[in-house]
């Protein structure tokens, strides 16, 4: 018996049934979000996502006059809020960054991390990308270029990246997801996510985008793991199923 279109993708649906917010901004760790870490957790338990990835930016600009300690601490301090403010919601929260090193205006998505590599991140943001992928291994992590077709981007050398953030939804941007997608697609087929790139209230763009998974991530390292393996999908406006 051939399967029809709907049920195909209700299948699909099923099977691979957690949807992850794979980027997304509070307030005021990314000090662009209007989003307070529990108005995040509300958020996205309203919309039925399972998971949400704290990605702040995490550049030296945002830690003038701080220690490597304080910085880090007061960048992880948003995220543990949000976990606080996610106990018994069944939303699960993980850790994530957006990484901007000093040397240009490049975004990189970090899925995989803890205080540690966050620490040893803050000891390279001046040092540049090629330094950092060169003297840094990332083995349990997925590092990838944030919406590389965006205005005053770089397209960052593809062999130091695990792959792009294809599909960024942010509304108040051209990330011209077609390009990253063919470009992505012309490149080895590296790791491709999407994201909302949610930050503000009012604007109708969070849960913009999703990966859905077959199984529910218990840390960003676990979601590093599924990234991977490959084995997702990734969901536009909450209705399009788009295969990575
Ligand atoms: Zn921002
Ligand atoms: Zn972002």
């Amino acid at each position: 018996m051939t399967l029809t279109q709907s049920e195909i993708k209700q299948q699909l649906l099923v099977q691979y049934r957690y949807r992850i917010e794979m980027h997304a901004h509070t307030s005021p760790a990314s000090p662009c979000s209007q989003i307070l870490p529990e108005e995040m957790v509300q958020t996205y338990s309203r919309l039925g996502y399972d998971a949400v990835v704290i990605t702040n930016h995490f550049s030296s600009d945002l830690f003038e006059g701080l220690s490597k300690k304080e910085a880090v601490a007061r960048y992880l301090k948003d995220y543990e809020e949000t976990c606080g403010a996610a106990e018994n919601s069944g939303l699960q929260v993980l850790l994530g960054a957006e990484i901007r090193f000093e040397e240009n205006r490049n975004d990189y998505l970090l899925y995989g991390a803890d205080r540690e590599i966050l620490e040893t991140v803050y000891d390279y943001l001046p040092a540049g990308l090629a330094v950092f992928r060169q003297e840094v291994e990332l083995d349990r992590s997925v590092f990838l270029q944030a919406h590389p077709f965006r205005d005053g981007m770089e397209l960052a050398d593809l062999s130091l990246l695990d792959g792009i953030e294809t599909l960024n939804l942010h509304p108040g941007h051209n990330s011209r997801i077609a390009l990253a997608a063919k470009y992505a697609g012309e490149n080895g087929r590296k790791i491709t996510v999407a994201g909302s790139d949610f930050h503000h209230p009012n604007r109708g763009h969070e849960g913009a985008a999703a990966v859905r998974a077959k199984i529910l991530p218990k840390d960003s390292f676990a979601l590093a793991e599924i990234l991977k393996t490959g084995d997702y999908l990734m969901e536009i406006g909450g209705t399009h199923i788009v295969l990575p």
